[in-house]
């Protein structure tokens, strides 16, 4: 029998790499249910080629309107008595509570969706605790750390995960805090969706990795470092107790770290992606982090350490912040001054521990990004 697993965001770049992944393991695994989010004809010719006992369709109209409308669908995709996996390809807030759904119903959830855990990795942990599902990173970092670790926790010393430091890596502030939405879109080793890809030139997508590998593999923040490696080989290193050192090595691609995700703990034959051929790999080369060239990603760690719902605050004002310059309505340069500006406000502080919470941090945020933004 093969294993039903369901795509949500089957439309995205996660979710098309998902498929093509599946679609060389067909023996072992079928797919139950899909989801889209406004690409209707993409979606439906996914569904003429699978046959998936579910597609669903949020169709919410455009825009950072997050969770809400279309829930229901995804809910349903993710909790559907058929699916055994869970791959979770949304993009934002949107995914949390389909995350939360599939854990509580035992499944395991293969996330991408990092944002999810990063608002709410408390109350991600207590679901998959209570209903006895499990997470396993697709996050190609989050992946490189899951296979060095080995099931060897108690002897985890550091996390390093890497970043490629995205399109401005060697720009100066001035230049950077001017560019236009078709330069930070030019990623210089990864073809990923457009928020993510924001994400990864201001390095957010960082912060939001190091808050994710704590809720992941509870390892406190001291222990989470972050270097720049501009050629995207090497995904994460994880050091021992004894000083020793592995690391994950391949050429960029999602299609590893997403089958791993299907088939943890165990390998299965694959020819899809091009081998690692450490020649062609050539120079590998790594650099620190210069934090006055990524003030966003310090802002996020400081959020990390402040904990409770500063994690979500920091991460809603950043997809309102995201949205506005793709809507090239703010320059880049404001997307990390209008985070900064949410997230100094420490009133707005508190537990992590209900939805309600989480939710009405995450709201509050929002209000404030856009208000952030206006004046
Ligand atoms: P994408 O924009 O290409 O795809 C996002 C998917 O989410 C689409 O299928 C869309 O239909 C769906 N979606 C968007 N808004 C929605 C909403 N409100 N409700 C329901 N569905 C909605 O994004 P992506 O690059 O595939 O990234 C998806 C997630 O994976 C993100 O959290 C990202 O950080 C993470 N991730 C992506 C990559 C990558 O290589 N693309 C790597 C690591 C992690
Ligand atoms: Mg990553």
């Amino acid at each position: 029998m093969s294993i039903g697993v369901a795509v949500l965001g089957s439309t995205g770049s996660i979710g098309r790499s998902t498929l093509q992944v599946l679609a060389r393991q067909r023996e072992r695994f079928r797919v139950v249910a899909i989801t889209g989010h406004s690409n209707r004809d993409l979606l439906a010719q996914q569904a003429a080629e699978w046959k998936p006992a579910f597609v669903g369709l949020v169709n919410g109209g455009k825009g950072d309107e997050g969770r809400g409308k279309g829930t229901a669908c995804l809910v349903e995709a993710a909790t559907h008595p058929d699916v055994t996996i869970v791959v979770n390809g949304i993009v934002g807030a949107a995914g949390l509570e389909a995350t939360l759904a599939a854990l509580r119903a035992g499944k395991r959830v293969a996330l991408a969706n990092k944002e999810t855990l990063v608002m709410a990795g408390e109350l991600v942990a207590q679901a998959a605790r209570e209903g006895g599902g499990e997470i396993v990173p697709v996050d190609s970092e989050h992946s490189a750390v899951l296979q060095c670790l080995a099931g060897r926790r108690t002897e985890l010393a550091r996390l390093i995960l890497t970043a490629s430091g995205g399109p401005f890596r060697t720009w100066g502030p001035e230049r950077v805090s001017r560019a236009t939405v078709a330069e930070a879109l030019k990623h210089p080793t990864w073809t990923m969706g457009k928020k993510i890809t924001v994400d990864s030139a201001t390095l957010v997508n960082k912060a939001l990795e190091v808050i994710e590998a704590h809720f992941l593999f509870t390892v406190p923040y001291e222990q989470v470092d972050v270097v720049i490696h501009p050629q995207s080989v090497i995904h994460g290193f994880v050091e021992f107790v004894d000083g020793s050192v592995l690391a994950q090595v391949g050429f960029p691609t999602m299609e590893l770290p997403i089958l791993y995700a299907l088939t943890y703990p165990e390998r299965v034959p694959d020819q899809g992606v091009r081998r690692f051929d450490p020649v062609a790999a050539g120079t590998l080369t790594f650099e620190a982090v210069q934090p006055d060239r990524f003030p966003a990603y310090v802002t996020g760690r400081e959020a990390a350490r402040v904990g409770g719902t500063a994690p979500a605050r920091f991460n809603a004002a950043n997809e309102v912040a995201v949205q506005l310059f793709l809507d090239e309505r703010i320059t880049f340069g404001r997307i990390a001054e209008i985070i900064d500006r949410v997230t100094e406000d420490a009133r707005h502080d508190g537990d992590a521990n209900s939805l309600d919470a989480v939710l009405a941090a995450d709201t509050e945020a929002r209000r404030l990004a856009r208000e952030a933004a206006c004046s």
